[in-house]
């Protein structure tokens, strides 16, 4: 299989450069030049297949014929090694629970494919591969335990002093190995302009192998659109299915809207977010205005450009740039897809509600999505509903806690984080320290 880049159609790289490269020099994205509908043998066979032979499938469908089948089927057993197994609040409305995964947050099936697939292609024996990231909390999370013990591969995570929880801390700094975690006495922007000098560091990468993990690296995108079908799978025959994508950088969302493409019989989605809502107007008004982020209590959700809106128009028609994506474009997308937004205070009434109701604990993010669900099917009463939970409520644990106004249980994977021991190296914000940290250490 190649890769396009939506920027530009002509500009064509294989499976490994894809992953590697992450994004393409014209900074646009990379996306499968064919994505062709699965057979009908392969929707036939659906209900008795298991999770990861679907994975396998949609991978192979995906990635086309250059790794083995033996390969492929190894990579996607050993990233996707748990469940998604889908929730009946009700009839009309179910819960598709993301976060089984060892981060607790849907994250976890990019992170661990492409943890796998970038160890699959990575044939320097001499010399590991460096990954560099800078993280405000929750990708740095997935990423570490994604990446955790790969061979062949070295991790090295910059973070904020202060400004992530201490869970979100613990997650960084305990796994050891060859997870590196380094605390900046700074904010996630000197991370993250410390990761840009080391990516234009001439020298320093010709003395070592740097790449990135990147959210919008394609190799992510690819086990997100598995659960779909799972999901489809476990919900079998009966009314209309749709899926609520509560929505930040709309990787879940494309993901969907891949699996459609693919094949998978769904006629509509819906897009829910916080107050920072551009999707949401975009799809209103035809009009793409990006704006700063505003901070909210669904906070994975806090992206005022959304990265992966390129890719959905490109699915849609819209072929270079996304500043105005077109009528055509902007039709199409509205016949698919419904895009609501709320705000924090009926977020927070929307988790004391699904426990009253229904005795279930949302996390915030969930919430966004139960609310964006419920008004689509005021007008659209027969069809299931499928609520994305990206993350397990635990994960905003102080929040969740003063909204329910009790104590919420803890998975175990989470509690036994609070005991171990934190190892991160301290750096100020300068530059220098970090490359001189990376070359005494990996050259
Ligand atoms: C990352 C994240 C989201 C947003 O997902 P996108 O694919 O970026 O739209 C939603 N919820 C949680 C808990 C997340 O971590």
């Amino acid at each position: 299989m190649q890769f396009y880049s939506t920027n530009d159609p002509d500009h064509r790289v294989g499976v490994k450069e894809a992953i590697f490269r992450g994004l393409p020099a014209d900074n646009g994205l990379y996306m499968p030049e064919r994505i062709d509908p699965l057979p009908d043998s392969f929707f036939r066979e659906l209900p008795t297949l298991s999770f990861s032979e679907i994975g396998f499938r949609v991978a192979r469908q995906l990635l086309g014929p250059e790794i083995s089948d033996s390969d492929l089927r190894r990579i996607v057993e050993d990233a996707i090694n748990f469940p998604a197994p889908v929730v009946a609040l009700d009839e009309q409305k179910y819960i598709l629970e993301l976060f089984h995964g060892p981060s607790l947050a849907f994250k976890d099936f990019g992170a661990r494919f492409m943890s796998r697939l970038m160890a699959y292609y990575n044939d320097d024996a001499d010399r590991d591969l460096i990954i560099l990231v800078a993280t405000s909390g929750d990708t740095g999370g997935a990423v570490a335990a994604g990446f955790y013990d790969t061979p062949g591969i070295q991790v090295v995570i910059l973070y904020p002093s202060g400004k992530v929880s201490d869970l979100q801390e613990k997650q960084l700094t305990t796994l050891g190995k060859n997870i590196h975690a380094l605390e900046v006495s700074g904010t996630f922007d000197d991370c993250q302009a410390i990761v840009k000098r080391a990516f234009l560091d001439g020298d320093l990468r010709a003395r070592l192998r740097l790449s990135s993990a990147n959210s919008i690296n394609i190799s992510r995108l690819i086990p997100q659109t598995f659960y779909y079908f799972e999901a489809y799978k476990q919900l079998g025959e009966g009314d209309p299915v749709v899926f609520c994508v509560p929505s930040g950088n709309f990787g879940n969302l494309t993901a969907a809207l891949i699996a459609k493409r693919l094949g998978l019989p769904i006629d509509h989605f819906i897009a829910a977010t916080n107050d920072n809502d551009v999707v949401p107007r975009f799809l209103a008004e035809g009009q793409y205005r990006t704006r700063a982020s505003v901070p909210t209590l669904s906070n994975a959700m806090d992206v005022g450009a959304p990265s992966n809106f390129a890719r959905m128009t490109n699915l849609y028609g819209h072929i270079v740039g996304v500043d105005h994506p077109g009528e055509e474009t902007h039709r199409s997308m509205r016949e698919v897809i419904s895009g609501y937004s709320y705000t924090d205070e009926v977020t927070e009434a929307a988790v004391k509600e699904v426990e009253r109701n229904y005795g279930y604990t949302i996390d915030p993010h969930g919430a966004v999505g139960y609310l964006a669900l419920k008004e689509w099917q005021k007008d659209h009463p027969a069809t299931r509903g499928v609520i994305l939970e990206t993350a397990h409520p635990s994960k905003f644990k102080p929040d969740v806690e003063r909204i329910l106004g009790h104590e919420i249980p803890v998975p175990e994977r989470l509690a036994s984080l609070k005991d171990k021991e934190k190892v991160a190296s301290q750096m100020g914000t300068a530059y220098e320290p970090v490359r001189k940290y990376l070359l005494d250490k990996f050259e």
